[in-house]
């Protein structure tokens, strides 16, 4: 530095240092004592101290007490080390204001080196230091909201976990456990125990869903008193059905809570407890309960995420309810359905397909049930199984179900139906469009019978009316003949005992015995039909009977052999019974006579009767010829009324009433009858009768 500017720097050296933004202050090294010092440095001091009455006086004189060792320590450090000292953001409280200062203490050498002097200079750094602090405030309260924030956030991420893998759920069972399972995974601590308990208020009682921890050997005993738990019980859950309020137990030890302190929840180390009474509309649906191993607060985020899941737990467990109530009403009207001897299908408008069929109609159209359901309306016009009553195709759109869907109704059409294995059934059919409550058609129902039986009878009493009268014609014209030739015999002056007259006289009698027969036997049936007949049971010797009916037929049998068996008893035994002995004679007048038409002329007939011991309380009886025999698949079928088996030989004169008969006139005295028979062989009809009493 030249000498000019030396002298400038002296000539201004005081007025820099008054105004400089700094503190400066000029000490002796080795005495502390303050040699020279800015106005702003002085301000520092003490109110005695100011205005230069520091200056020359010693550091010890004029600096708080309180501050003596501290500063005395960093002074003499500096004069001794020569390491200048830096200090930060030194609090200076002055009438109620802070204000911030930097230290610097830096050492002054002499030009041998040794430190002579200390400079301290001080600046004030208030203003960082509070823009500082307001920064660190701003940071504390957001990281603050953060945490409120993230809180918040797992709380309804975890309501919303619950919410979604409750809301698909129809399985009451399993919403428990879904529920469970996010909470304890998503935010409960260690030793919480939380579970869900559904409302059965046919039992007054709540039932534990699930329970977790569900086994901890320590609280077992808990666990097992948790499975079921009355209304009227003592526990802390029971009060849940009677309040919408959860209950909370912010902190057991409390001595608040010492009035709910169960020795459940104390003997499981419980501290906090919630219990949420899970409420659908005004239905209690059960309770959702958390124990804590720490103490809760009502409104931290433990309570406020469980009452956020409680509401969506509530309202699944209020539509799994709903939906199985609905399943159990489906489940009744399909049993009921089921019971039902119509068959019953609904087809959907949506798509035209059968979306149910009840078991009457998978046995009347002999189809699976499998593949009735989902069948396309479409494809059964195209199979070809559905026809008319003349076996005519009926098109789709002429279908009783086709109509219904397009809103009308059928009802009572008659149609056939070719099942998979080839048989065909007659249905009645009807049917009619199912509309909501704006007329909107949502589909058909389709009722039908199987009328196939009640048809093939209609069939055959046709057929037996067309016989019937074509049988009673018969016996009329050749009474009718027999008389006009007995009128002509008569006229022509032969007596009436003439071997000519007697001729017609007896063909007479005999025509009309057998008209007389036939009338009666029609109307033994419409006295079946009725219900009217009845037999008139008395005491009577079988054996006399049958011994009767054989004399009897062997009159007029004469082109076959009649052969009389009998097993296990004697000619002059008794067989007494109560029979109605008209109607016995003429199960067995019927028998004979069949197998007397059904077998070729000078073949034997054989009539049996078997008693043993074994079976004291009954006679077996049988009719047996060696004549056409009886298909098998006929065999089930004879006994019917009207039914005749189809024979080549057209010949055989019969109205398919007389087996029917003998049927119903056997079980009238107790009895049974069946028929063993071979085509071409030969037939046995067995028939067995009660008996009172054998007499020898
Ligand atoms: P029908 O008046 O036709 O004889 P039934 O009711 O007595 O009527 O018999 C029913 C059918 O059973 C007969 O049409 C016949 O085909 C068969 N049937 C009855 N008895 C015999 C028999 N003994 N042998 C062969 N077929 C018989």
């Amino acid at each position: 530095m030249d000498t000019t500017s030396q002298t400038k720097l002296h000539d201004f050296a005081d007025m820099m240092l008054e105004h400089m933004p700094v503190g400066v202050a000029l000490f002796e090294a080795e005495t502390l004592r303050l040699l020279t010092a800015n106005t702003r440095f002085q301000a520092f001091l003490g109110p005695c101290w100011q205005e230069g009455k520091a200056i020359g006086q010693l550091l010890l004189d004029w600096i708080p007490e309180t501050h003596i060792p501290s500063i005395t320590a960093i002074f003499r450090s500096v004069a001794e080390t020569d390491i200048p000292y830096r200090g930060e953001e030194y609090p200076f409280h002055k009438e109620q204001s802070i204000t911030y200062w930097n230290w610097m203490l830096d050492p002054i050498h002499d030009n041998e080196g040794r430190i002579t002097h200390l400079l301290l200079t001080i600046s004030n750094v208030t203003g960082q230091v509070q823009a500082r602090q307001q920064t660190e405030k701003v940071h504390a309260s957001l990281s603050q909201t953060n945490r409120a924030v993230e809180i918040e956030r797992k709380r309804l991420e975890v309501i919303e976990k619950v919410a979604r893998s409750v809301r698909e759920s129809m399985d009451i069972e399993s919403i428990g456990k879904a529920a469970i399972d996010i909470i304890v995974a998503n935010f409960l601590s260690l030793h919480a125990c939380v579970s869900v308990h559904i409302a059965d208020p046919l039992q007054q009682a709540l039932r534990a869903l699930y329970i977790y921890p569900t086994s901890d050997p320590d609280k077992q005993q808990a666990l097992s008193a948790l499975q079921h738990i009355p209304y009227n019980s003592s526990l802390l859950m029971a009060k849940a059905c009677h309040q919408h309020e959860p209950i909370v137990i912010e902190d057991l030890y409390s001595p608040d809570a010492s009035g709910s302190k169960s020795s459940l929840l104390a003997a499981t180390g419980v501290r906090g407890y919630v219990c949420i009474p899970l409420w659908f509309k005004d239905h209690f649906e059960g309770t959702l309960t958390t124990t804590f191993g720490e103490s809760i607060h009502v409104d931290g985020p433990e309570v406020q995420t469980l009452v956020g899941c409680s509401m969506h737990i509530a309202a699944a467990l209020a539509h799994a309810r709903l939906h199985a109530a609905i399943e159990n009403e489906h489940a009744r009207m399909r049993t009921v359905l089921d019971q039902l001897p119509e068959g019953i299908l609904l087809v959907e408008a949506a798509d035209e397909c059968i979306s149910y069929a009840n078991a009457a109609s998978v046995s009347i159209l002999g189809v699976p049930l499998i593949r009735i359901t989902g069948f396309p309306l479409s494809k059964l016009a195209q199979s070809r199984v559905i026809a008319d009553m003349d076996s005519s195709p009926i098109p789709l759109e002429d279908l009783p179900v086709v109509r219904g869907l397009r809103g009308q109704t059928i009802s009572g059409r008659e149609m056939m139906v070719t099942r998979p294995d080839g048989s065909k059934v007659v249905l009645l059919c009807s049917a009619a469009p199912l509309l909501t409550e704006y007329d909107v058609i949502t589909g058909a129902v389709v009722v039908f019978q199987d009328i196939t039986e009640r048809k093939s009878i209609e069939q055959e009493k046709n057929e037996f009316l067309s016989i019937a009268s074509h049988e009673l014609r018969t016996p009329i014209t050749a009474i009718q003949g027999f008389a006009e030739i007995l009128q002509m015999y008569l006229s022509r002056g032969d007596s009436l005992d003439s071997t000519r007259s007697l001729r017609a006289i007896s063909g007479i009698i005999e025509y009309s015995q057998r008209l007389t027969r036939l009338i009666e036997e029609m109307l033994d049936i419409s006295l079946i039909e009725k219900a009217q007949l009845l037999v008139n049971l008395v005491p009577c010797d079988l054996l006399a009977i049958l011994t009767h009916v054989i004399e009897s037929q062997s009159i007029t049998a004469k082109n076959h052999q009649l052969r009389f068996v009998m097993e296990g008893i004697e000619a002059n035994d008794r067989l007494i019974g109560c029979f109605d002995e008209d109607r016995v004679m003429q199960i067995f007048h019927n028998l004979l006579s069949n197998a007397i038409k059904y077998s070729p002329a000078g073949s034997e007939i054989e009539v049996g009767l078997r008693y043993t011991q074994d079976r004291p309380d009954e006679v077996l009886t049988w009719v047996k010829d060696r004549g056409i025999g009886i298909p098998a698949k006929e065999i089930p079928l004879i006994f019917r009324r009207f039914h005749r088996i189809n024979t080549s030989n057209r010949f055989i004169k019969g109205l398919g009433i007389g087996l029917y008969l003998v049927q119903e006139l056997v079980a009238r005295h107790g009895g049974r009858i069946w028929v063993e028979s071979t085509e071409g062989v030969g037939s046995t009809f067995y028939v067995t009768l009660p008996l009172k009493t054998y007499y020898k």
